[in-house]
């Protein structure tokens, strides 16, 4: 080896925390009240806050983004066939196929690898109720052709925005587009409760049907409504999104100066495609994707190489879902050529706040060579 390791493994994302007296001084009145969890005053306090973030007006708080997502499917009623993209984190599909729907796989467009509108039609059924699309990566999907397709087949959108906390379009915050939108919070995303997500919705009637279903169906002391399960957000989440949201922002300034750099190096070299930046998106510069089509090293090579310095990038998203040993047998691949191409060939660079200018240039070296 021709350089040095960093002192320290470098992963593909590190969690921010806030300053921890932050953390503890907030501990203090859970201590006095001995109210942990079911919707104490950080849990509300963090919903009001949220609300005002994202720039959505409804919006319930769960102990993951899966939940959200599962239960947003569920508050919605639907049946049949549930159309999503195969080039997304396990969740999306889990969460269709668990409320006995069937999820069926859209190809993602080469560009931006969120779901391509022009095949989305084709898929369309008499028995189709909903689109789950991803704003994968905190690429926003084409919004306005979903909508427009959306409503001409009386179909539900529900986003996965897992990766597009904080995010605009024209200045819009993302969660206000389709019927509702999720969150994740999970610690390795950019901004978090340690676990933890929120729906957001349109129609403001979801608000009790989702309150219920993330406490057990149950309504009153003596009344039980709907099979729901347990999706609560606990104080202690709650207390760290507060803290964190405090500092959201300038994680996302740090971020964008390390994707900037990145850029600089990377863009333009031949083989190297990263994805277009839309003018109309504010971005959280949650990931660094990267892929590698026709470079002189293949991805799985750059990634050898650079784990060989102790760099952890990742093959995210690889497998699609729809190549996953619990799907076998019901999807193929092969129905979603693109999703199938980008996930071998697609690797995800360490992005987080402070991470050192200095690795980025390494990785940038390595990848080079
Ligand atoms: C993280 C993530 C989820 C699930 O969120 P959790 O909070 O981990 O349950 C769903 N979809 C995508 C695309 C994600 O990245």
């Amino acid at each position: 080896m021709k350089r040095k390791k960093p002192a320290h493994p470098i992963l593909v994302t590190r969690s921010s925390l806030p300053p921890l007296e932050e953390y503890t001084e907030m501990l203090k009145p859970l201590w006095d009240s001995a109210w942990l969890t079911n919707m104490g005053q950080y849990h509300k306090r963090f919903a009001v806050l949220l609300k005002e973030y994202l720039q959505t007006p409804n919006l319930e708080l769960f102990v993951n983004g899966h939940m959200a997502l599962e239960l947003l499917l569920q508050a919605m009623d639907l049946s049949g066939e549930v159309i999503t993209t195969p080039f997304s984190f396990a969740s999306t599909t889990h969460a269709i196929v668990r409320n006995g729907l069937t999820p069926v796989f859209c190809d993602i467009n080469a560009a931006d690898y969120t779901i391509d509108v022009n095949k989305l039609e084709t898929l369309i059924t008499d028995r189709t109720s909903a689109i789950v699309p991803v704003h994968v990566y905190g690429n926003i999907c084409d919004v306005e052709r979903i909508e427009e397709i959306a409503g001409r087949h009386g179909l539900k959108v529900i986003y996965d925005a897992a990766h597009t906390f904080g995010e605009t379009y024209d200045g819009r915050g993302v969660g206000t587009f389709g019927d509702a939108s999720m969150f994740s919070f999970h610690a390795t995303k950019v901004f978090h409760s340690i676990e933890g997500g929120a729906a957001v919705f349109r129609d403001p009637e979801l608000a009790p049907v989702l309150y219920e279903l993330k406490n057990f169906g149950i309504t009153d002391y003596e009344k039980v409504d709907s099979v729901g399960t347990n999706g609560k957000m606990n104080e202690f989440q709650a207390a760290m999104g507060i803290c964190n949201l405090r500092y959201v922002d300038g994680e996302i300034r740090k971020r964008k100066e390390l994707a900037m750099q990145y850029r600089r190096r990377l863009g333009g070299v031949e083989g190297i495609r990263l994805c277009p930046e839309n003018p109309r998106v504010r971005y959280n510069y949650a990931y660094m994707p990267v892929v590698f089509d026709g470079y002189r090293k293949d991805r799985d090579r750059i990634f050898a190489e650079l784990a060989a310095y102790d760099i952890h990038a990742r093959k995210y998203f690889y497998p699609c879902i729809n190549n996953f040993d619990c799907y076998k047998g019901r999807f193929s691949e092969a129905d979603t050529p693109v999703a199938a191409e980008i996930s071998r060939k697609v690797l995800t660079l360490p992005i987080y706040a402070d991470l050192e200018p200095e690795i980025v240039d390494m990785i940038c070296d390595i990848i080079l060579e």
